[in-house]
């Protein structure tokens, strides 16, 4: 018996437990180490500490396991706890996407990628906060009030993950599902000091998943590091007949080894490196460069020349997908139905108006305006040509250069409110990660540092399908950056 299986009741072994990743804990827990059950209820009760707390806590998560269901020591992941985005559908749980529009619903049936992982091993241990229907990058657009950052509580964790970020990196969860569909696994990973990666359009089945825009959503894994990342990865990834758009990747994704990076070339785009990247991140950013240099990679400056486009096409696609998406939210299907309705047309109207927040609205009118007839072409149309553009400039890219890399956000985590007021400065914040996403490509975020005591992310991307390269390469810079997330840990 170990120590962490011995005594997790007494505050040292909660420590120890606390201290291993969810790939040591699997390996623990499979070895006959380390009890799963002792393990979910420590999880557990500290997911359970935070939410009763609501808003003096983290406010990470919108429910918590209240029972050991579905806690085995068998599988592959082992029993190790898994903390999902209230997004994914989860059979009898509440599963609202952050909204008050789905205010009681329970799904009859579970997304995919938590299924997959479920019988993989990894039982649910609760749903996190985020984004009104993954709209934000601060999780301050949540009918749950906002999650705060454990780095510092003053600050936002990034979004629209924010919950899943915020319990990774706090230590109230060994890891956590989120989607992307701008940089909402890798933007929130970023401002909390955590790995985040955003797989390949196609690669993890959208089934389950309420949706945002539907061209770009993908589900992805927060980690504390890179092999945590890759074993999560591994057993949600495939084909999916419930999921017209999933795909077989053309190998199956490994545990990362690579020690160095010779031979490697690293594109530098101009485009997401200069203007808009606040210095000290940008310091931060440069620094770690130069040790990837070390490790033995290559690093060469090349163009994206569509890239300062990026952000001004997904925001036209992704509201023109979500005025779609969001059209079955009426009243009658599911969640809120508003009292008081003289006819059908009221009701409608008024849940609508009572059941979405502001950011939700402001975007449903965006995207309606986008396809109305005579503003299709000028709009949508061509925000679909500038999203051929970009992803022709990456595939110009990567025949000079191995992997794209980027800071992964342009400031560290900013204050609670600071841009609320303000839609675009807002937007800003996937300036880097925007990019990947219309052009499907795979893109992984890992700490590479501190500005002003708040972690910074590096940005790794690479063409469709190189998720096994971008993991390797990622976890040689993680063992040479050596970042230290404990601090965090609440
Ligand atoms: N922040 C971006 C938005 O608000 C991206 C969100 C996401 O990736 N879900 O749309």
């Amino acid at each position: 018996m170990s120590d962490a299986s011995s005594s997790a009741s007494s505050p040292q072994g909660e420590r120890e437990l606390l201290k291993l990743t969810a790939a040591q804990a699997a390996r623990r827990i499979a070895a006959g180490e380390l009890s799963a059950l002792e393990l979910f209820d420590a999880y557990r009760e500290r997911a359970a500490t935070d939410h009763a707390v609501g808003h003096e806590g983290l406010n990470c998560f919108t429910w918590v396991a209240d029972e050991r269901a579905g806690v085995e020591d068998s599988g592959p992941l082992a029993g190790v706890p898994l903390a999902v985005k209230d997004l994914f559908c989860t059979e009898g749980v509440p599963s609202q996407s952050g909204s008050r529009i789905l205010q009681g619903y329970t799904p009859p049936y579970t997304a995919t990628a938590v299924a997959r992982l479920r019988d993989a091993g990894a039982p649910l241990l609760a749903k996190t906060n985020q984004d009104e229907f993954a709209m934000g990058s601060s999780t301050e657009n949540s009918a749950f009030g906002p999650t705060l950052n454990p780095w510092d509580r003053g600050r936002v964790p990034g979004g629209s993950s924010g919950g899943s970020a915020a319990a990774v990196a706090a230590g109230l969860a060994p890891w956590a599902l989120g989607t992307d569909t701008g940089g909402s696994i890798r933007q929130p990973a970023a401002l909390c000091g955590i790995v985040g990666l955003k797989p390949t359009y196609g690669s993890v089945s959208r089934y389950g998943m309420i949706a945002f825009a539907s061209s770009l959503d993908q589900a992805g894994p927060l980690t504390r590091d890179v092999t945590d990342a890759a074993l999560l990865l591994a057993h949600m990834v495939g084909r999916d007949p419930c999921d017209a758009t999933s795909l077989q990747l053309p190998e199956e994704i490994v545990l990362p080894s690579a020690q160095e990076l010779t031979g490697l070339r690293l594109g530098v785009p101009a485009e997401l490196h200069g203007e808009g990247i606040e210095t000290g991140v940008r310091e931060v950013f440069d620094g770690a460069c130069k040790r990837a240099e070390a490790l033995g990679a290559e690093l060469i400056d090349v163009e994206l020349p569509h890239a300062p486009y990026a952000l001004s096409a997904y925001y036209v696609l992704a509201p023109a997908e979500c005025s779609s998406n969001l059209a079955r939210f009426d009243g009658v299907r599911y969640g809120l139905r508003a009292p008081g309705a003289l006819e059908l047309l009221d009701m409608y109207t008024r849940t609508r108006h009572d059941g979405f927040g502001p950011e939700v609205r402001r975007r449903v009118m965006l995207g309606t305006y986008a396809l109305s007839s005579g503003y299709y072409d000028a709009y949508y149309a061509r925000a679909q040509r500038v999203r051929t553009k970009i992803a022709e400039d990456f595939a110009d890219a990567f025949k000079r250069v191995d992997f794209i890399v980027t800071p992964t956000a342009p400031t560290v985590a900013f204050k609670l409110g600071e841009k609320t007021a303000d839609p675009w400065a807002m937007y800003l914040n996937d300036l880097c990660t925007v990019p990947m996403s219309l052009a499907g490509i795979p893109a992984i975020s890992i700490p590479c540092g501190l500005s002003d005591g708040l972690p910074v992310g590096l940005q790794l991307a690479g063409p469709a399908f190189s998720e096994n390269r971008l993991l390797d390469a990622a976890y040689a810079l993680e063992q040479e950056f050596g970042f230290d997330g404990s601090a965090a840990h609440v």
